[in-house]
């Protein structure tokens, strides 16, 4: 098998007609796992996990790490403090409402930065905050000169940038950057951008906002969170979010694998992230959130270096890079051959020949035969235990169940409806 060490070598318009040259200098990754990652429903992770994730990552390289909402519980409070104070090369941030009780308590947590956020769009103004644009304003400047007089970094984030009002959306944050913020976040919570209006609106944005370092917070609603994440690094935004594993609210943020890949492998670009390390971190958020990566989720999921095909598995046996966009070894994984209906001699062969077996054209195709066969007569059984045991823990087993929940409302002093009682 052929191995080529290094996918530059294979023809990418991005690097020969400098599509790419846009990105900044140095791309700061922010990490949102112990976060957002966390406020996907049914993940907790508890302080002592918070610690073994983050300093993965900060080892790995990775530059400012949200841990938590301190305001959360008293146990989020403690998880933030432990990986505060653990020493990691990485700024530890905690987050808070622009309210002062959670901005107090970020900075008893003793996290390096905090972050405060707002919502921005009329929409999230009327119906959550049930506040006035001014109110909105006045709460975020109040709150980032309180943090910023107790000396930690001050980064100002807004809710539903992309559905606010522009006007508006630079009102407020130069109102924020006057008040002492130094990193401003635009956060597409529900995932309502696509690439090209990204690439406009930071270029709005870049030409009236007052000097701030600028970060962006991508959802994947419509599958685009690392695109628009992309597409803002490109405008010139040095501050991605991103979570292990696509972790996050509903269908997820930006994943962190997908991100680091996309810009070291299409780009061209050294991100400084210890890319070795993905399979590991990746895995160890998978056990401790208790999420499973979907199979055919792009770098980290089973099938990402997994052949079956003929055509392909016998292009990727002469020569891996014919149908892998990257090494697995790269990323601390290995490539795996499938054998099923639609397997070819290439693949027979070669497990035949690492094995010193020798084989005639015949028997290779007698064997060939045989799998297919094999392969399309095998009952759909056990499949479908699986996917039944997978629904029912999605379902039923995720967060606090039903009878867990009437459980607790009982002790409360409330009555459960009558199956539940
Ligand atoms: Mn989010």
């Amino acid at each position: 098998m052929s191995i080529v060490p290094e996918e530059r070598l294979v023809w990418n318009y991005n690097i020969e007609a400098g599509l790419g040259s846009k990105l900044p200098r140095k791309v700061l990754f922010w990490d949102e796992t112990m976060r957002d990652g966390e406020q996907t429903p049914g993940v907790t992770f508890s302080p002592e996990e918070k610690l073994k994730i983050a300093t993965v990552l900060s080892e790995m390289g990775v530059d400012i790490m949200d841990v938590g909402i301190p305001v959360v519980s008293r146990e989020e409070a403690r998880g933030v403090k432990l990986v505060a104070n653990a020493g990691l090369d990485a700024s530890i941030l905690a987050a808070c409402r622009a309210v002062r009780k959670d901005v107090e308590a970020c900075i008893e947590c003793d996290a390096d930065e905090v972050s405060i956020f707002i919502a921005c769009s009329d929409l999230h103004l009327k119906y959550k905050l049930k506040m006035t644009r001014e109110q909105v304003l006045e709460a975020a400047v109040r709150e980032c000169e309180y943090a910023k007089a107790h000396g930690v970094g001050v980064t100002f984030v807004t809710e539903d940038t992309f559905r606010a009002d522009f006007e508006y959306v630079v009102k407020l944050y130069n109102a924020a950057i006057d008040a002492g913020a130094t990193r401003v976040v635009l956060s597409d919570t529900i995932g309502y951008t696509t690439p090209t209006m990204m690439q406009w609106f930071i270029g709005r944005v870049r030409e009236r906002f007052k000097p701030a370092q600028l970060s962006v917070h991508c959802h994947n609603d419509f599958g685009l969170a690392v695109a628009n994440t992309l597409a803002a690094l490109e405008a010139g935004v040095e501050v991605p979010h991103t979570c292990v594993n696509g972790l996050g609210e509903r269908s997820g943020n930006a994943s962190f694998e997908e991100l680091v890949m996309a810009l070291e492998v299409l780009y061209g670009y050294e991100t400084g992230i210890e890319v070795s390390r993905i399979a590991e971190v990746s895995r160890l958020v998978e056990q401790l959130s208790g999420i499973p990566i979907a199979v055919n989720k792009a770098v980290v999921g089973y099938n990402s270096f997994s052949h079956e095909s003929g055509i392909h598995a016998d292009g990727v046996i002469k020569m891996t890079s014919t149908y892998e966009p990257m090494q697995p070894e790269r990323i601390g994984r290995e490539r795996r051959f499938i054998f099923g209906k639609h397997t070819g001699s290439t693949a027979v062969e070669d497990r035949l020949k690492k094995h010193g077996i020798p084989a005639t054209p015949e028997q290779v195709k007698e064997v060939v035969g045989m799998i297919k066969d094999l392969a399309e007569s095998r009952s759909k059984e056990e499949q479908a235990a699986f996917i039944h045991v997978y629904r029912e823990r999605e379902e039923k087993r995720r967060g606090v169940s039903d009878a867990e929940f009437w459980g607790i409302a009982k002790k409360a002093g409330l009555t459960p409806p009558p199956e539940f009682r």
